[in-house]
């Protein structure tokens, strides 16, 4: 008999025996758990205990949980680091704290596992075999580690439209960021799309630099909660407009200029003169990488397997935002990193995990070496940059950041990294906006992060989005092969 047809007799003997959902269980739990022998573990370099997979609240309670436990710990962070608390201003639902900044606390918190000897790694996995143990991720840098147990911590990410003019106008005054952009919309008109909490803090962050914010809710009635919709009444400049659907973006080619928008209840379409279109229609899972190997619910979301952090899969767990669809808030993405990394520990113990394999782990650990970066110059005037650019033999590449942009922060060791690979055939210079916005004026640059090249004294290339190491690094080898 051949394969298939024992596989086909299984699955039906086991819908019959166990009921459907008994039978997807079994058949999931069959088609990919590995054996785990924990004498395998002492075969190979660069094992870890345990890796958690994402850096947002979900990460790092976990983080912390692990290092307590003793375990060696790694957390690798992914291109989103500290995950969407970063893209918010104050936070004031965070037991404890009557009010606190989003980056101020995914820094505390950071600092905090970093104390109990969390490695946290600068790279995204981009592909993972979890039908081998140890598992196997695989980074964006090309590294491969091997984990005895995972925690996915990978958050969600922003939704877009699909609409005309979204994708053109994208960084160009099209964006999730109202803690980037607000700055370059001052005196200006925008409008924020969505009706939950993230359209209030969106629109309440524009609203000190914007003229007017305008919040277009698809719908009859917001949804967010009635605290926060308390919170638009001490703001004049932001005006709510239901039954209001965005049908397209317009620009001019290089910028933002208005946005079409439908009135279901009166069955009118008009134009809004904008510079500005902030999008806060909700969130899709990260678990895409997953998806082969566990069980994904219809949302999207990693399923929890009673009221454990337990997968699909023995010994991978998952937290925060990717597994949840109904609370998605940080307090409890921050209970479900604890419990992971609780049901982590005890799957290690079951499994016959030891003080004495750690310290052979430890041993055959070869740990990233640090990267050397290079210092790169800080820009205050046009005319300095001017003069750099006409004094020039090769490549100028000019990186417009500010501190209170979490991307644009997260990416500038990627930039000084880079900066030090192409110390000899690039020039690298860097604008604080915040301190300098003429200069972003001069060179209309409408969002951050945004990287400026020129050759030759003429602009040559214009990328308004966060990269990565690896993006980066391709960047300027195109540039280079073109120039
Ligand atoms: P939500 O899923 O709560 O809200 C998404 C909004 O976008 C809804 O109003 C939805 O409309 C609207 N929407 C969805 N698709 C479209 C579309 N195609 N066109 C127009 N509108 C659309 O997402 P949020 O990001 O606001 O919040 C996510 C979670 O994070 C929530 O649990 C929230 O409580 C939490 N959060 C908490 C904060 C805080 O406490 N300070 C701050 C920010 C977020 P409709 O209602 O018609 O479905």
């Amino acid at each position: 008999m051949s394969q298939n047809k024992i596989i086909k007799i299984v699955v039906v003997m086991a819908i019959v025996l166990l009921g459907a959902s008994g039978a997807s269980a079994l058949i999931w739990h069959w088609r990919s758990q590995p054996t785990i022998d924990m004498r395998k573990a002492l075969e190979t370099n660069d094992i870890v205990p345990l890796i958690i997979v994402g850096s947002g609240p979900a990460a790092l309670s976990a983080g912390l949980y692990g290092a307590r436990a003793k375990i060696k710990t790694v957390v690798i962070a992914g291109n989103e680091r500290g995950g969407a608390l970063t893209k918010t201003s104050y936070i004031e639902n965070w037991p404890g704290r009557t009010k606190i900044l989003g980056t101020d606390l995914m820094n505390d918190l950071q600092e905090q596992v970093q104390q109990f000897g969390v490695e946290i790694i600068n790279d995204s996995v981009v592909k993972v075999d979890f039908n081998v143990w140890p598992f196997e991720l695989t980074t964006e840098n090309g590294k491969t580690l091997r984990a005895l147990t995972v925690i996915i911590a990978t958050g969600s990410t922003p939704r877009t439209l699909g609409i005309p003019g979204e994708k053109e106008y994208w960084g160009k005054g099209v964006t999730t960021c109202a803690v980037c952009d607000a700055p370059f919309h001052k005196d200006k008109e925008v409008i924020v799309i969505g009706g939950g909490d993230s359209a209030i803090e969106e629109a309440v962050q524009l609203a000190s630099y914007a003229k007017k914010v305008t919040i277009l809710v698809r719908g009859a009635s917001m949804r967010a909660a009635a605290s926060m919709q308390d919170r638009l009444h001490e703001y004049p400049s932001i005006e709510v407009k239901f039954n209001s659907q965005v049908r397209s973006v317009i620009g001019d080619g290089s910028q933002v200029t208005g946005a079409e928008v439908f009135d279901s209840k009166s069955d009118t379409l008009s134009t809004m003169p904008v510079s500005g279109v902030f999008l806060a229609i909700g969130h899709d899972p990260n678990s895409k990488l997953f998806k082969k190997f566990l069980k994904i619910d219809a949302e999207g979301t990693i399923a929890m397997s009673d009221r454990t952090q337990a997968t699909s899969l023995k010994g991978i767990f998952a937290a925060g935002d990717v597994t949840d669809h109904r609370y998605r808030q940080a307090g409890v993405a921050a209970g479900d990193g604890i419990k992971a990394a609780l049901d982590a520990v005890a799957f290690l113990q079951e499994h016959g995990f030891s003080t004495n394999i750690a310290a052979q782990l430890e041993k055959r650990y070869v740990s990233g070496v640090p990267e050397e970066r290079a210092e790169i110059p800080l820009m205050k005037t046009v005319a300095e940059i001017k003069d750099i650019i006409d004094a020039a033999q090769g490549l100028v590449v000019i990186d417009f950041y500010a501190p209170h942009c979490p991307s644009c922060m997260r990416m500038l060791p990627a930039v000084e990294a880079v900066a030090h690979q192409f110390a000899d055939q690039v020039a690298f210079l860097k604008v604080d906006t915040s301190i300098s916005p003429e200069i972003a004026q001069e060179y209309h640059v409408p969002t951050i992060p945004c990287m400026l090249v020129f050759n030759e004294k003429q602009l040559v290339a214009r990328y308004n989005q966060s990269m990565s190491r690896k993006q980066l690094e391709e960047f300027i080898l195109k540039l280079l092969k073109d120039s």
